[in-house]
Parts: structure tokens; sequence; C-alpha cells
């Protein structure tokens, strides 16, 4: 095993092979081996793929960058991961989004409408009627819900800002972010600062603006917005690997897991041979399913729970044209498909648009999102068919002429975890499930964007910390 050292130089620690071993190279899994290692433990981080970073992946194919995961992040200033950007100094490196971005579209009757952002646009826009314009302004009226039962994002849309505003505005954007349908997720799981909004301050109008100067005050230059790096996302993958350095192990794939009395014992794949690790402690930073394929044998441990989380497919189809080719401007982050317009794809990013040097001089480049939870036999299409539908549709909506120079597509079977109603329940049954030692990181546990899955990590990261049960150094 060249990557790693199961057995650091001086041999093994009161007999295990290491202090804390974290399973699973995704953001989370390095957030948490990153943070142990800060804190001086022996940690060993082991990955199944042949890279870092899980759906954190950039890739350069023709001249066009693509990102098959995360296009662009955000930090607030409470967020663990900004302070790590600063202290793996990639605040250098930041590549702010284009203001252009701040221009989203959302497709009604077959045109793009830019989202209104100002209250001269809310009372122009054509994506809402003058009923529908009257029932958001009505919010601030709506009392709070106090019953304490848990409500779809759909149901809590319906009742504090009606029917318009859920359809062209809140439907469109949870494509956009979970690749779902509002009447799947639960309002408290998967948007909690929405209910925050509401038991806090009173209501979404009144607790946003409030929310809004706030956060202003503390909001900093080199994190304002949306911002990704140059060379892409992965760079913050690769970042954090180069910290750990030999203390991670890629092409690794861990297969089994037993309970030792006072520790964990993991069977793992490498090169075709099977190898044994020990470890004290143990953070499982994989999707739920995986967590749960490996807890299988554990007859008292949640992999049940873990396994009743659904996941939607995403396809990602990127098309490059040259800009000659294309009518409509591509001024803005992209665009969204509500659901009422039944069109076949979850939305376009203009990936061009949003950061340079992500296409040749001269072409644009789009990235096109299929699928999702209320798309899952188009996700599965063959690749002909897919390229068919997503060229019809981009000429459609963009004015695409002709065949694009560049296409590829990349498929995610099991994108994004979804928070459905009763999801946080199931996350105290999981938690409270688990062996003393064993720490789950991911981003199915504390909030899907990559900030929260960084935070899932340090979580998993301080829980050993916190448990005591470190191994003498
Ligand atoms: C298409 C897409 C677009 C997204 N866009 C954005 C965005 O724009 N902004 C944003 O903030 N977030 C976005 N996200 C969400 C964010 O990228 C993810 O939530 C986050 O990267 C997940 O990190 P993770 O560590 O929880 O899981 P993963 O990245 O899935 O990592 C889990 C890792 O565990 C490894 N593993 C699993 N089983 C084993 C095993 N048995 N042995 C060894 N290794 C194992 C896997 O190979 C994988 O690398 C997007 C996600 C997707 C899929």
């Amino acid at each position: 095993m060249p990557e790693v050292q199961t057995n650091k130089p001086g041999g093994k620690v009161a007999g295990f092979d290491c202090d804390t071993l974290v399973v699973g190279g995704g953001i989370s899994g390095l957030a948490a081996a990153l943070t142990l290692k800060r804190k001086g433990v022996d940690v060993r981080l082991l990955e199944s793929r042949g890279y870092l970073g899980g759906a954190v992946r950039t890739v350069r194919d023709q001249g066009y960058l693509l990102e098959f995961g995360p296009n662009s992040l955000m930090v607030r200033p409470e967020d663990e991961l900004r302070e790590a950007l600063v202290e793996l100094g990639l605040s250098d490196r930041i590549l702010p989004a284009s203001p252009l971005s701040r221009n989203r579209y959302v497709v009604k009757g077959g045109s793009l409408f830019p989202v209104p952002m100002s209250l001269p646009s809310f009372f122009r826009t054509p994506l809402l009627s003058w009923q529908g314009r009257m029932s958001i302004l009505r919010e601030w009226r709506v009392p709070p819900k106090n019953d304490g039962q848990e409500e779809t994002l759909s149901h809590f849309v319906r009742r504090r800002l009606g029917e318009e505003p859920l359809q062209y505005f809140i439907d469109p954007f949870v494509k956009g972010v979970y690749a779902s349908h509002p009447d799947l997720l639960s309002v408290e799981a998967a948007f909690p600062l929405l209910a925050r909004l509401e038991q806090e301050h009173g209501g979404l109008i009144r607790g946003g603006i409030r929310t809004y100067l706030k956060r202003r005050k503390t909001e900093s230059a080199v994190f304002r917005g949306m911002f990704s790096f140059e060379g892409g996302m992965s760079v913050l993958a690769e970042a954090i690997g180069a910290k750990l350095g030999q203390d991670v192990g890629t092409s690794v794939d861990v297969i089994k897991y037993t309970r030792l009395e006072d520790g964990f014992r993991v069977a793992l794949m490498y090169d075709e041979t099977e190898y044994y690790m020990t470890s004290r402690n143990l953070i499982l930073a994989t999707s739920a399913g995986q967590a749960a394929d490996l807890l299988g044998g554990d007859a008292d441990g949640p992999s049940a729970e873990l396994n009743a989380i659904p996941y939607a497919p995403v396809t990602i189809a990127y098309a490059g044209f040259s800009k000659e080719q294309v009518t409509h401007p591509l001024d803005g982050f992209g665009l969204l498909c509500p659901s009422v317009e039944n069109r076949k794809i979850l939305g376009v990013v203009f990936s061009s648009s949003l950061f340079p040097g992500r296409a040749p001089d001269g072409k644009v480049l789009l990235t096109v999102f299929v699928g999702g939870m209320t798309g899952q036999k188009i996700a599965n299409a063959f690749d002909e068919d897919l390229e068919r539908i997503v060229l019809k549709e981009l000429a459609e909506l963009l004015g695409t002429g002709g065949k694009p120079e560049f296409f590829r597509i990349h498929r995610w079977e099991k994108a994004i975890p979804q928070y459905v109603l009763g999801h946080n329940e199931a996350v105290r049954t999981i938690r409270k499930k688990l062996p003393p030692g064993l720490s789950l990181a991911g981003n199915y546990l504390d909030g899907i964007s990559l900030a929260r899955a960084y935070a899932s990590g340090v979580r998993a990261a301080e829980e050993i910390v916190a448990s005591g049960r470190r191994l003498p150094a």
C-alpha cells in the first residue's frame, strides 16, 4: 500500500494501527481528518476512488473546465470551512463569481425571465401576476404556525406566500439545490433557515430583512457571494489532501467493519489484495447507503435508518458551442425550470459566464442538469437520447443552433440526499445507535452544501476528541 502507511514509523500505537480511521475522502472526510490532525490525533484516511474530493471533481477536457459536482461555493462568517480556507492558504486563489451571476433566469411559457432582485423589478416581473405579488406582500401578516407539526416545503410556502411564488420561485430553486420537488422535502430539515425566520422573527420578510442587515455587517470582502478557485473546485480537496500527506490512501476500498472490544477492525481492498487495519476510533464519511452497507453486519446499528434516506439521481451534460451559435447573451448564473413548465431538464448553468477560463476563447460552456427526484427515467436515458433531448431544450430556451463542438455526459446515480419529512428524527436515531468511538460525517446529516458537509466532518472529529477515547501519543 504505497499511498498510506498503516503502521507509522515506531510501530502501532497501543496495539492499534492508528487512533482514528476516516473512511471516505469527500469533503466531509477530509474535514474530519484535517480537524483531527490539527489536534495532534494520529489519523488515517482511506478513499476508494483514485482521487480525493468525492463529489468535488474538476476535469479538463479539450480546453473546457468541467465541474462534475459543485461549481461554486458560499461560506458564511460562522462556517468552519471559511477558517479552513484561510489556513489552507486558499484565500489568494479564490475566483469570485462574475457580477453577472446575480442574474438568475426562470422559465415561464418557454421564455426566460430574471428573478426579481429589487423592488422595481418585483413590481415588473412577468413571473408573477398581481395576485401573486400581493400574496407575497401580505406574508408579514401571516401568523407563525405553532402546532409543532413538521411540514413539507410546499405546505409551508403555500401557507405563507401563496401558490405562484411556490411555482415560480421556490420550486425551481429546489430543483437547483436538491434536484427535488417542494412536496417531498421537510422545511425544518431541508431549509432550516426558513423555519427559523418564521419561528424567531414571525415571518420571512421580517426575518429576511433583519438577517440581511446583520449579515452585511459581518460579511468579509474576500468571501462575499459565490466563488470557486482558479483551477476549479478540486483545488479545495487537493489542498486538504496535501496537508494530510502520507496519512491518506486513495484507491483503497473499505469492505467490512468489525467492532472490537475497545476499537474497530476494518478489511480493505487495495490492488486486489485484502488488508486489515485496526483503530481505536472510526469515522464513516461516506454516503448514507455506503455507511449502511459497512454497518450492515451490526444488528444494533443504524443500517436500516441510513438505507431509508433517499437520494436523487442527477445526470449532467456539458455542451460547448461557439459564441455565434447561441442567440441568448448568457448574462447570468443560469436558468431553472419550474415543474409546471414541464421541461425535460432541471436547469442550466452558464459556466463560462460564471467564471473565466471555463471554455476556450470564442466558445461558451453550458452545464445542463437532468433527472432529480421527479426525472429518474430521463436521468437514466441512453447517451444518444439524452444528447438529443438536451440539445433540443437548449435550442428552444437559449437559441443554440447546430451541433455543439463539445459534448460530454457525467452521471451521479445517487447525487443528493433528500431531507424528507422525518429526516431530522431519523438522523437523531442514527446518532443514538452508534457505538462508542464510531462517528458519521456526510452531507445527509447537517445540510447538503459543501460548507455543511465540511461542518459535519468537523463535528465528527470533535465528537471523537470530546469522547476522550484517545490513544497515548
Ligand atoms: C452534481 C452536484 C452538484 C453540487 N453542487 C453544489 C454547489 O454548487 N455548491 C455546494 O455547496 N454544494 C454542491 N453540491 C453538494 C456537495 O458537493 C456535496 O454535498 C459534498 O461534496 C458531499 O461531500 P461528502 O463528503 O458528504 O460526500 P462525498 O463527496 O460523496 O464523499 C464520500 C466519499 O466516500 C468514499 N467512499 C464511500 N464508500 C467508501 C468505502 N467503503 N471505502 C472507501 N471510501 C469510500 C466515496 O468514494 C466518496 O469519495 C453538489 C453535489 C452534486 C452531486
